[in-house]
């Protein structure tokens, strides 16, 4: 969808090796940290998470269309 936008950047704030999580859409943001020394399984389900309380929380769909793209980057 035009406009959903996923960025990822370091979160030094929170803590070394700590990434913040951010979906914009015109709807709103929503916004996660992955803290470090996680599995990859769990922070593709903390990134599953994210995607759906952006909807739930914005009344939209956009973060379906980022889905596929995602499951995609995660296995990587
Ligand atoms: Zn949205």
């Amino acid at each position: 969808m035009a406009g959903t936008n996923l960025v990822v950047r370091e979160a030094p704030a929170v803590g070394p090796g700590s990434r913040r999580y951010r979906l914009d859409c015109a709807h709103g943001s929503t916004s996660a940290v992955v803290l470090p020394g996680g599995s990859p399984l769990g922070e593709q389900i903390a990134l599953q998470m994210l995607l759906l309380r952006h909807d739930r929380d914005n009344g939209c769909r956009c973060s379906r269309e980022l889905r596929p793209e995602y499951a995609g980057v995660a296995r990587a």
